[in-house]
């Protein structure tokens, strides 16, 4: 599974920045080899043996959008490595040959791993309208029953004149004032307004916030979380 011919590569940035085509331009004698786009300075430096003047693994190919460029039939060859390459030959017969070799190697190499890819996010997809159902049905909960208990269910300590109970609004549970001072809005039981709640479960609040921003830098198109 190879390709070799003639490419001018350019980087994108330097193709945005540059007004003047053509100074920025290199020709390089490229040879697709499996996933790997070898660039040599020319044709006799491969057949010599010389080692290439970059390597880069590719991951992806797209036609470069014409609209933004005058004359010139591009293509962006994307690389784990380095940012987008983008390519261009000397005429569109050559450019349909390098683009159909590219998405060849793709469909063998990545493909397998977009196609599982597409699974998760159409199963997470469904779960999150199921979820959606769900909430427009029963939008807002009972908040548990405040417990009654005669020591602070953290600390053991007696209520009592000097040590007042309060209940946590998340959990139910007793506390003294000291293990239940955190004040957080409970929209899933219907308060606009923030509530006191435990030490415990403003831990695990912190913990589901992080979660999620982890989880939306991971993968920002899913944001609302399914
Ligand atoms: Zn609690």
């Amino acid at each position: 599974m190879s390709h070799a011919g003639w490419l001018q590569k350019r980087s994108a940035e330097s193709f945005h920045n540059s007004e003047s085509h053509g100074s920025s331009v290199i020709n390089r004698y490229c040879v697709l080899c499996g996933p790997f786009l070898l660039d040599f300075i020319d044709k006799v430096s491969l057949i010599s043996g010389h080692a290439p003047k970059r390597e880069a693994e590719v991951i992806g190919v797209a036609p470069w959008d014409e609209n933004n460029i005058k004359n010139v039939k591009m293509f962006i060859v994307m690389t784990k490595f380095g940012g987008p390459i983008v390519c261009t030959t000397l005429d569109t017969s050559n450019r349909d040959e390098w683009m159909a070799s590219i998405q060849q190697v793709l469909s063998s190499t990545i493909g397998p791993l977009l196609e599982e890819l597409e699974v998760v996010w159409s199963e997470s997809l469904a779960k999150k309208q199921q979820q959606q159902h769900q909430q427009q049905q029963n939008f807002v909960m009972d908040p548990p029953q405040p417990l009654e208990s005669d020591t602070c269910q953290r600390t053991g300590a007696p209520f009592g004149i000097t040590l007042s109970r309060y209940n946590c609004v998340s959990c139910g549970d007793a506390c003294c004032y000291e293990a239940c001072s955190q004040e957080i809005t409970l929209v899933q039981y219907g308060f606009e307004s923030p509530k006191r709640i435990c030490d415990d479960c403003y831990l695990a609040q912190l913990l589901l916030l992080h979660t999620k921003v982890i989880y939306f830098i991971l993968f920002p198109n899913s944001y609302p979380l399914p």
